[in-house]
């Protein structure tokens, strides 16, 4: 294999079919030995097939991650010199829009490859197949080790991961989707790698040519203006996708893409209250994302909020017209601003998202919110922030939101200490884990008179009243060793860090360049 980076596509057909490459050199039952599943055995011929140069570089050995808009498998690459390589191979699904792949390629090979930003390798491609191939890190569930975390750990966690907001920051990527399964976390060697550039935008000073396309205003724009100019960063280049392409992607519109336009992502409001069809065809499966990583395990997922809609009346209105702006991401971890459509999303989304990370951390609950939409994600945020706030810090962002309930904000280090089972008076873990029936979202803070209703352009008061989460999972309480370490005494600086996170006005929200340098890191250096 090459030991220099580069963009292989169309390579000549080289390949001969899988079974028998392996029968040849008597390893195919050493190869059926790795497979686990035999859905997972097909899928990986098939991207053989799919794919054929792949063939003659890698071992495909697994599948460890799948959501919508791709699958990534653990493969081996054998160098001439030197041990087996393991490389994951990100294989993006066929209808996903040229742009959108050549714009996540970009953010990868310009800003990726140092401070916790995962880079790539090679890139292949075979007629609308792409698999990026990028260094493998093994990685933990942060649900299975999160009430295993040493205080020192989360600290270590938190600064990481700002390192590699700011790298992105400072080329001028928003993420837009922070989150632990995109923050790969190896605890024994201490490595960590933000990835999946899938759903990136660009500032309007970005860095990243291509991410100036994805924010383009409308699909039509996009389609016409993007003719097969593409650069690419880093000594990588490739041909864009043709006109041809690009004209065929345009005019798909039954099977899923990634969004790349911000008229794609605009939200319809369905009779139901929920998303309509045009919202979900362009919507990453928020629930459905499975992890195959070895450390991982199913579990029962319990959001730390809950709220039952059934109950008492509290209606909320986002007076506006309906905006186009960008939504995309998971509801739990969407910044308010993005929740209520505000047109000027910027980095400060994504610090956003980071301070749900922490409150998760600091709370020992995952996911810390669970919405299956806008509405219920924002009344989440205004229970543990205050209904007063979060409407005052709308409107500094052109958007008006009525309550007709007042909800107080939380103070966070109650909040986190109750929720991780820490009795306030006798400094002690609750080594049951967290409890389950938790005051902080009794009935003394309403947090189950929530109903909700968005007025916007299309008016379906009456029928739009959401009915809630009513499936959500049972609570879980972590298999894993409690860890004390630490926690006993988490000092201030830690929740005025997720005070400044968790900023309701994206324009003096803390920017991860400030966050490094946040007291709670005092003895961290770069
Ligand atoms: P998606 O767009 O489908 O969410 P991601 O890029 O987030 O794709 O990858 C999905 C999962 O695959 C990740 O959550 C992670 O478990 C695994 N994964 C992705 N990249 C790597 C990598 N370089 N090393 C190890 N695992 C990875
Ligand atoms: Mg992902």
């Amino acid at each position: 294999m090459e030991a220099s980076l580069g963009i292989h596509m169309d390579e000549p057909m080289s390949f001969s079919p899988l079974r028998d490459r392996l029968q040849a050199d008597g390893s195919l039952k050493k190869y059926e030995q790795t497979i686990k599943l035999p859905g997972v055995k097909k899928d990986i011929e098939k991207l053989y097939e799919a794919v054929p140069q792949l063939g003659n570089l890698f071992k495909i050995k697994d599948k460890i991650g799948e959501g919508t808009f791709s699958s990534v498998y653990l493969a081996t690459a054998q160098l001439k010199v030197g041990p087996e390589e393991k490389i994951a191979l990100k294989h993006l699904i066929p209808t996903s829009h040229p742009i959108r792949i050549a714009a996540e390629l970009q953010c990868l090979t310009v800003a990726g490859g140092q401070d916790n930003v995962m880079g790539v390798k090679y890139c292949f491609r075979k007629n609308d197949h792409v698999v990026i191939a990028m260094p493998y890190l093994e990685h933990e569930s942060f649900l299975d080790i999160l009430n295993s975390l040493s205080f020192q750990e989360v600290r270590e966690y938190m600064f990481n991961l700002f390192k590699a907001l700011k790298r992105i920051h400072q080329f001028g990527i928003v993420h837009r989707d922070v989150k632990p399964s995109n923050f790969l976390y190896n605890r024994h060697l201490k490595k960590y790698a933000l990835v999946d550039f899938g759903l990136a935008q660009g500032t309007h000073d970005t860095k990243i040519e291509l991410l100036k396309f994805v924010q383009s205003e409308t699909q039509q724009a996009s389609c016409s203006q993007n003719k097969s100019h593409l650069v690419m960063g880093n000594k990588i280049s490739t041909s864009g996708p043709t006109p041809k392409e690009l004209d065929q992607q345009c005019t798909t519109k039954t099977s899923v893409k990634r969004p790349y336009t911000n008229a794609q992502i605009q939200i319809k409001q369905g009779k139901d209250g929920k998303e309509g069809s045009v919202g979900l065809s362009v919507q990453r499966s928020v629930f459905g994302e499975r992890n195959f990583n070895i450390h991982s395990s199913i579990s029962h997922e319990s959001p730390a909020v809950k709220i039952n809609f059934n109950i008492t009346y509290s209606y909320l209105f986002i007076v506006r017209r309906q905006q186009v702006a960008p939504r995309a991401g998971t509801p739990g971890f969407r910044a308010p601003e993005v929740l209520t459509k505000c047109p000027n999303q910027t980095t400060a989304i994504d610090m956003w998202s980071a301070g749900v990370i922490f409150l998760s951390l600091l709370s020992g609950r995952y996911p810390f919110y669970k919405a299956s939409d806008d509405l219920t994600a924002l009344a989440q945020i205004m229970i543990i922030r205050g209904s007063r706030e979060t409407i005052q810090a709308a409107k500094t962002f052109g958007k008006s939101i009525l309550c007709s309930k007042e909800v107080p904000a939380q103070d966070l280090r109650k909040l986190c200490e109750r929720l991780r089972g820490i009795d306030p008076n006798t400094p002690k873990l609750n080594t049951q884990g967290p409890a389950s029936q938790d005051p902080a979202f009794s009935e003394k803070t309403d947090c189950k008179a929530s109903n909700f209703v968005q007025t916007s352009q299309v008016q379906h008061s009456g029928n739009s009243l959401y009915k809630g989460d009513s499936n959500s999972c049972e609570d879980h309480f972590d298999e894993f060793t409690t860890n004390l370490e630490g926690w006993d005494e988490v000092p201030d600086e830690a929740y005025d860090l997720l005070d400044k996170l968790l900023d309701l006005n994206p324009a003096s929200r803390i920017t991860a360049e400030e966050a490094l340098l946040h007291p709670f890191f005092k003895d961290m250096s770069l």
